[in-house]
């Protein structure tokens, strides 16, 4: 495992740290779908919001690792998942792709204030009919002079409803596949630009999350990130950030479940021994352990190698098969260990079990991730017409 030095545990002992005032009042929160404001500035104040970002443009310049471990911190202090989802996918989404393709001019604009959490980010890739299959994407821009001219429609943003800044994906060569997607900032108030109510859902609640609408949405061309056309090789850096981050965020949150439920099981008596002595118990704790234990292992070695520079793309999808089905098992364990008493919302461990669920889901399905393995596994046969099954 990384050894990590001083410097680096104090950033992660400080996320530790914000997490009881970050948690204040999480559930209600929950209930009522309420973007935490209050603790977002807090988080804004400790520099969280920057980790990654160049410290010419007011980050804290930490690399991969670094970012997770901290993360990872903020993951085992803080209960307000949603919180945490917003906050990783601000950094990730937003923050990371304009901090390494941005121009000057842009980052002078949005970087500093994005880093300082005064300016909320998002990303914008999937499409009401392009979700897994994202080359599938139809969102169109075309350059008119030196302005871009958007027209299509976003689904699922995070953030979406209360960012500043979106990250958007779109097409700007519908015949080049892969090559044809550029990835363009579009700030909230640019004209054509509607941002949908937040929608209801199962968990992350206090996470909101919208639809976009562009109409003849202009924005400056040099709002472009990279160079026009390589917005895929940009979407699959901060794939990975994205994955290996908020991943490490759930390690945090398992750890914590971990050892709160190590408490229960210690202290709750039936039948005259405490509960952790019956073996069925213990071999859910136990399930427990493995599930963080092997999470955290393996996120951490697909990040080392993504550090340097090596092909992690097996690695990182079989971490976040991990991590993701590795977190909702052990909360639903954590419901069952706790019985009735899980089952009330009041515990906070049937809102973990909503949350848990989403991992499964963004950042590539599960099913996505097993053919991502499959495929580098040599396992597909292309169809007589050249299609591929997993695609
Ligand atoms: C909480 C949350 C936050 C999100 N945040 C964002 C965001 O910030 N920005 C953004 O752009 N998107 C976001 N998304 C959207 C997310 O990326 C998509 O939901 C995801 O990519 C799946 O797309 P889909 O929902 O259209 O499902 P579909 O692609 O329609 O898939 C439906 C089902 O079919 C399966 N399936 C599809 N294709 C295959 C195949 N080839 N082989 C096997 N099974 C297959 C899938 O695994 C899934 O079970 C978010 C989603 C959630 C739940």
């Amino acid at each position: 495992m990384i050894q990590w030095n001083e410097d680096q545990r104090a950033l992660r002992d400080a996320a530790l740290g914000l997490g009881k005032p970050l948690s204040t009042g999480y559930l209600e929160r929950d209930a009522d779908g309420a973007f935490p404001r209050e603790q977002w500035r807090l988080l804004a104040e400790s520099g969280l919001l920057g980790l990654p970002v160049d410290g010419a443009w007011g980050g804290l310049g930490q690399d991969l690792t670094t970012t997770m471990h901290v993360l990872e911190g903020l993951g085992e202090g803080c209960r307000d998942t949603g919180l945490s989802f917003s906050a990783c996918t601000h950094l990730i989404s937003t923050c990371l792709p304009v901090d390494r393709f941005g121009s000057d001019a842009l980052k002078e604009r949005v970087l500093t204030r994005a880093a300082a959490g005064e300016l909320i980010g998002a990303h914008a890739i999937s499409e009401p009919e392009a979700g897994s299959d994202m080359l599938a994407l139809r969102t169109r821009a075309v350059h008119d002079g030196d302005e871009l001219v958007i027209d299509g429609h976003k689904a699922f943003v995070t953030n979406g409803p209360v960012a500043d800044l979106y990250v958007v994906y779109v097409k700007t060569d519908p015949g080049a596949g892969a090559f044809g997607i550029t990835a363009v900032v579009v700030e909230r108030d640019r004209p054509g630009l509607t941002v949908g109510n937040p929608m209801r859902k199962m968990g992350l609640r206090s996470s909101p999350l919208g639809e976009l609408f562009f109409d003849d949405c202009r924005v400056p061309a040099h709002n472009v990130l990279g160079d026009v056309g390589s917005g895929f090789a940009i979407f699959d850096h901060v794939m990975k950030w994205e994955v290996l981050c908020s991943f490490a965020v759930n390690v945090g949150e398992m750890q914590h479940r971990l050892e709160r439920t190590v408490d229960y099981v210690r202290s709750r008596r039936q039948f005259g021994r405490h509960i952790g002595s019956y073996q069925s118990v213990a071999h859910r704790v136990v399930e427990m352990r493995m599930a963080v234990d092997t999470a955290r292992r393996a996120l951490y070695d697909a990040a080392l190698k993504v550090q340097r520079d090596e092909d992690a793309t097996v690695d990182v999808a079989i971490a976040k098969l991990l991590a993701s089905e590795g977190n909702l098992a052990s909360a639903v364990n954590a419901v069952q260990i706790f019985g009735g008493y899980g089952y009330m919302t009041e515990y906070g461990l049937e809102h973990d079990v909503r949350s848990a669920m989403a991992g499964t889901i963004y950042s590539g399905t599960t099913d996505i991730q097993r053919n991502r393995i499959a495929t580098m596994m040599g396992l597909e046969e292309p169809a007589p017409d050249g299609s591929r099954p997993h695609a």
